[in-house]
């Protein structure tokens, strides 16, 4: 069975791609369909985007469609950057520079109250079929970046059981643990669901 992935974002591509290998489904990506414009993510919770691109995609392709929508949310800052994650230094913000707009931000903030989570929000959407899982993954905003794997706030996010940041961890560990892996975990569950219907 074909499943679209509604992100152009290849590093999420890579991390979900890798949980679906050894499923039955045939997954497509966005690229894959060059007619379908960019999907605003203007929503106001990770919910109401990642049900919004899922649609999308399903709406153009007729195939069902999966989607994303993460934000990391850090206790000194009463939650932000959150549904804003990508965009926290602006609009066309790189990785780089939302991190150091975070480091910048929490320079003050002491070691103890550095917590943060990362909370991932995965929408499905088919003939017939709306549904959603969910993934947390909490840490520790550090102070210096680490690691060079992973992508987005990975290097900067301290995961303490593992003393390692997301971007020290291989893809096959950041998968088990991350807000990511474990949304995907769920929401295999309901496409093994899905397929037997
Ligand atoms: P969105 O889900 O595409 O809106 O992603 C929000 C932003 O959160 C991305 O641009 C990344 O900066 C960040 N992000 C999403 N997933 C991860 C992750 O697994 N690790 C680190 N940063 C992430």
């Amino acid at each position: 069975m074909k499943l679209v992935l509604a992100t152009h974002n290849r590093d999420k591509v890579r991390e979900i791609k890798a949980l679906l290998s050894d499923t039955v489904f045939d997954v497509l990506i966005l690229d894959d369909f060059p007619e379908i414009s960019e999907i605003e993510e203007d929503g106001e919770t990770l919910r109401q985007n990642a049900y919004k691109k899922a649609k999308t995609v399903f709406d153009n392709t007729g195939l069902l469609s999966l989607a994303d929508d993460t934000g990391l949310e850090v206790d000194a800052l009463d939650g932000r950057p959150g549904v804003y994650s990508s965009r926290f230094s602006g609009e066309n913000a790189s990785y780089e520079d939302n991190v150091n707009k975070l480091l910048s931000m929490m320079e003050e903030v002491p070691d103890p109250e550095r917590n943060a989570q990362f909370r991932c929000v995965i929408s499905i959407v088919g003939s017939d079929i709306k549904k959603f899982a969910e993934g947390i993954c909490p840490g520790k905003i550090i102070r210096d970046k680490r690691g060079d794997r992973g992508f987005g706030y990975d290097p900067v996010f301290y995961v303490p059981g593992y003393k390692k940041t997301l971007a020290e961890m291989d893809l096959e560990l950041k998968n088990i643990i991350s807000h990511r892996g474990i949304a995907l975990k769920k929401a295999i569950q309901i496409l093994t669901q899905v397929v037997k219907t």
